[in-house]
């Protein structure tokens, strides 16, 4: 696995969109956000493409996905990082949470878990089930309750949900996103992660797995990564805009008023005139009024 080098500041930052279709509102809002906060940091920003789903991935929509971020402005560092080519070490760390006795398989079903109470109570963790047909889970034993969001301040997680051995691999034999996510972050360096708030309470998994991976040496020790979450966009339903809710595609012809409006939803308060600007200039503005707004205030 290509391993990035670090910037002076020990930046890294990414945006890692899944090729499940084209770029929306909501995913620009991500990509913008995560973009500002890096070159804010003078630091780096990387792309990956979670490509490790793919009854739900669409195809072509991963070079739709680039040609709109560079249509944006949104420029990236380094080579893509295909998801793809990461379940090698997937499996690796995958089997030396086994090893170590903290990770297990589950047969139980969705229904069987609902009928339990709808949070995953541990049922088979002394079960000794084989891997066969079943998913992998993290044996959460020392779960993380709370962190310090950069944007939301302390996010405090139910302990019922913190504490839930979270899936590692699933049934269908596909990685899980818990997993793969943490994996990726992790051997790409990544420092700061900005993305939307719909995983805000997830993060406590994930910095659980990564503080794991890094006390047993599963991986070369590594800092926990600083986490902001941005506000989702709704569509007038009040529902998330996701490729699943049928959100459109991002205009291709008004790059200007998209960008405009990611720098209103983020609360960058941009002037009028700004919508007139080049590009570049309307990221640079971007930049100064993010750094303003969450770096100096904070
Ligand atoms: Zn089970």
């Amino acid at each position: 696995m290509k391993q990035v080098q670090s910037t002076p500041t020990g930046y890294i930052g990414r945006f890692a969109p899944s090729p499940s279709g084209p770029l929306h509102a909501g995913s620009l809002l991500a990509a913008v956000g995560s973009y500002l906060d890096a070159k804010a940091h003078q630091g780096q920003w990387l792309l990956r493409i979670e490509n490790i789903d793919p009854p739900r991935e669409v195809e072509g929509s991963a070079g739709i996905i680039c040609k709109q971020l560079e249509a944006h402005g949104l420029h990236w560092d380094g080579p893509i990082l295909w998801q793809s080519e990461s379940t090698q070490v997937f499996q690796d760390v995958l089997n030396a949470l086994e090893q170590k006795q903290l990770a297990y398989y589950c047969t139980c079903t969705r229904a069987e878990i609902k009928a339990r109470g709808g949070h995953y109570d541990g049922h088979c963790r002394t079960l000794n089930r084989s891997a066969h047909e079943a998913s992998a889970r993290f044996l959460n034993d020392t779960p993380i309750l709370s962190y310090q969001d950069r944007i939301k301040g302390t996010i405090e997680v139910p302990s019922e949900f913190a504490s839930e051995d979270f899936v590692l691999r699933r049934r269908d034999q596909l990685w899980a996103y818990q997993l793969a996510v943490v994996c990726d972050d992790y051997l790409q360096g990544v420092s700061h992660i900005v993305r939307g708030e719909d995983l805000l309470f997830p993060s406590v998994w994930q910095l659980s797995l990564w503080q794991c991976l890094s006390e047993q040496r599963i991986l070369p020790p590594r800092v926990l990564p600083q986490l902001a979450h941005l506000p989702l966009l709704l569509d007038p339903q009040g529902q998330k805009l996701s490729k699943q809710n049928h959100a459109p595609a991002l205009d291709e012809t008004k790059v200007r008023e998209n960008l405009y409006q990611a720098l209103v939803d983020l609360k960058l308060a941009p002037s009028a005139q700004l919508l007139e600007a080049e590009i570049e200039d309307m990221l640079a503005f971007g930049v100064g009024a993010w750094s303003q707004r969450y770096i100096i205030s904070n």
